[in-house]
């Protein structure tokens, strides 16, 4: 098999940043999707590969669980993309268990935003493990 289960995958450690005009963007997109999800893929910078410099939307964006958003056959082979970004309809920017199984087949740092129905917005990063991540804001 190409990609093993393996209970430790060795991934060198990075330090994840974003720039403050992609993150902006991506909160937007969250409040207006609001109460459906946003989702689409993250892009890095092509030099040091660990600034998320933009969003990658998906053809055919539709609600639903994370799993409805990204389907897997449709992503471009493409490694600047190292991850996902979706919104919930909700304070907790928590992983659901379809998003844990999401992170564990795709991609290495993802970020969930939840919106309230306040509008209050709140982020976290996680690895494919379903491990929160800090992720510097530049
Ligand atoms: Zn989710």
């Amino acid at each position: 098999m190409l990609f093993g289960h393996k209970k430790h995958r060795e991934i060198p450690h990075v330090h994840w940043k974003i720039t403050q005009r992609c993150l902006d963007l991506i909160v937007e997109s969250s409040k207006s999707n609001y109460p459906q999800e946003f989702g689409a893929l993250l892009r890095v910078d092509r030099m040091q590969r660990d600034t998320i410099t933009e969003v990658v939307l998906l053809p055919g964006t539709i609600s639903g669980d994370s799993h409805a958003i990204f389907r897997l056959h449709m992503l471009p082979i493409d490694y600047s993309i190292v991850g996902t970004v979706h919104s919930h309809p909700s304070s907790l920017a928590l992983p659901s268990e379809a998003d844990l199984d999401l992170f564990g087949h795709f991609g290495r740092i993802h970020l969930i935003v939840g919106v309230s129905s306040h509008g209050h917005v709140s982020w976290k990063a996680y690895d494919y493990q379903g491990q929160a991540v800090s992720v510097s804001v530049v």
